[in-house]
């Protein structure tokens, strides 16, 4: 029987039983969930193999988005983010959203491109031509560095050559397709432009300078989609706010970065979870939100013939199910077993749909009641911590901080005072 991600209360429980929840869920062994909560650290052999002057950990809260349907399915989402708010309006949104039947997903094949920057040509359109009828010659070349890969189905499928114009003259800059499967791809694409860069030094009797991959994925997007009741938003009125909303992020860079940044809030979180790179999706997600000349939103929102909203996003998302750290990583293993993808096209689906959910959870906030209520609610508490509050007490001095909208260290303090008076 397939497990519902609905957990009625899941907020109230202790760490302890939600994680015996999620356990259950997601089929955790007693050493996993023991990573989770009881060593809670990173050994450092690992540690130490994983960046350079290595000194120790830097911990961060890992928590769970619930509600999530997705395409029929349930999902618990893993988010690590030093955010509060971040996974309870996700898991809001998404509880909104599964009355509306949930999101609906689509992607693209996991294609990367990878850059090949000639230089110091003589007739830069004549360059292109040349690598161009030597496309053959050259994927051979890259895909005989990745037998793996190729095993798996992936590999270099396609290129393509353009000349641009710079502030040093003309550049052919050749662009390597490469089907990355399940892996987000940098070192793979990477490894096959240092590789075919001599043979089109060859071709084109230039100089190749630059051979990286390209963060802006253009070729490897996902989609996501659904619709929204009125009556769980709040009515009509909320839904016009919401479409409001879309319409200015959509026409302004300056509340857009905010928007996008709303999305990023639930991305990011499950992205860091999961061991994946996060500045890589940062920066696919603002460059395609500018791909048309000026920064835009990456999510809109409209109110459908019913008074109902409807929202969709699409962007990039370059992320892997192995390589880089996301094999390496004890805690990230154990993310990706509670998020039960089972490719890097439904892992980028999820993704997409959970940065829809986080943003309709701001826009719903900010279109009626405004974001600081429920923000502040949770800042609260940990203002109480900042002012010293120990265990019992952090409840209470966030309770009353909130109660008279003063979410202050100094006024904090003074809880404190008068309750370790008493
Ligand atoms: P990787 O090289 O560790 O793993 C990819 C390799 O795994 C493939 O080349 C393939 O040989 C093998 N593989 C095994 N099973 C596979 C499967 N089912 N599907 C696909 N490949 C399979 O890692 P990567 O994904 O190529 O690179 C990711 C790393 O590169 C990240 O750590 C990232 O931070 C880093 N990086 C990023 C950038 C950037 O984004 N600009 C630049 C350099 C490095």
């Amino acid at each position: 029987m397939s497990k519902s991600s609905v957990i009625s209360g899941f907020y109230k429980l202790s760490p302890k039983e939600r994680l015996a929840i999620v356990k259950n869920f997601a089929n955790l062994t007693v050493e996993e969930a023991n990573l989770l909560q009881e060593s809670c650290s990173l050994p450092m052999y690992v540690t130490d193999h994983m960046i350079e002057n290595v000194i120790g950990v830097f911990p961060e809260p890992m928590g769970i988005g619930v509600n999530f349907l997705i395409n029929g399915k349930d999902y618990l989402i893993p988010m690590a983010t030093e955010e509060p708010s971040v996974i309870a309006a996700a898991s809001y949104a998404a509880k909104m959203v599964r009355d509306g039947g949930g999101f609906y997903t689509s992607s693209t094949t996991p294609v990367m491109t990878g850059q090949i920057q000639v230089v110091k040509l003589k007739e830069a359109n004549r360059a292109k031509e040349q690598v161009l009828a030597a496309k053959a010659e050259i994927l051979k070349n890259a895909n005989d560095q990745d037998p793996v890969l190729n095993s798996f189905g992936g590999g270099a499928k396609d290129l393509d050559a353009r000349v641009i114009e710079t502030s040093m003259g003309q550049m052919l800059i050749v662009h390597l397709y490469v089907d990355c499967r399940d892996a987000m791809g940098a070192n793979a694409v990477n490894t096959m432009t240092e590789a075919v860069a001599p043979v089109i030094e060859q071709l084109t009797g230039g100089h190749v300078y630059l051979r990286i991959i390209s963060n802006l994925a253009t070729k490897r997007l996902v989609k996501a989609w659904c619709r929204v009741p009125k009556e769980g938003l709040g009515g009509e009125a909320v839904v016009d706010g919401i479409a409001y909303a879309s319409a200015f992020a959509a026409a302004d860079p300056y509340r857009a970065a905010t928007h996008n940044k709303g999305v990023m809030n639930g991305i990011i979180a499950v992205v860091l979870a999961t061991g994946n790179d996060h500045r890589a999706i940062e920066a696919g997600a603002h460059a395609y939100a500018a791909l048309n000349g000026q920064y835009t939103s990456i999510s809109k929102w409209t109110k459908n013939d019913n008074g109902d909203l409807e929202g969709s996003i699409e962007m990039p998302m370059a992320v892997g199910l192995i390589g880089g750290a996301v094999k390496t990583h004890p805690i990230a293993r154990i993310a990706l077993k509670i998020l039960n993808v089972k490719s890097s096209n439904e892992f980028g689906e999820v993704l997409a749909a959970v940065g829809l959910a986080q943003n309709l959870g701001a826009l719903r906030a900010l279109a009626s009641e405004g974001i600081q209520r429920g923000h502040m609610a949770l800042h609260a508490r940990n203002i109480a911590v900042i002012a010293g509050a120990k265990d019992g007490q952090i409840d209470v001095v966030a309770e009353l901080l909130v109660k008279e909208r003063r979410v202050r260290v100094d006024r904090a303090k003074e809880i404190l005072e008068n309750l370790n008076k008493k």
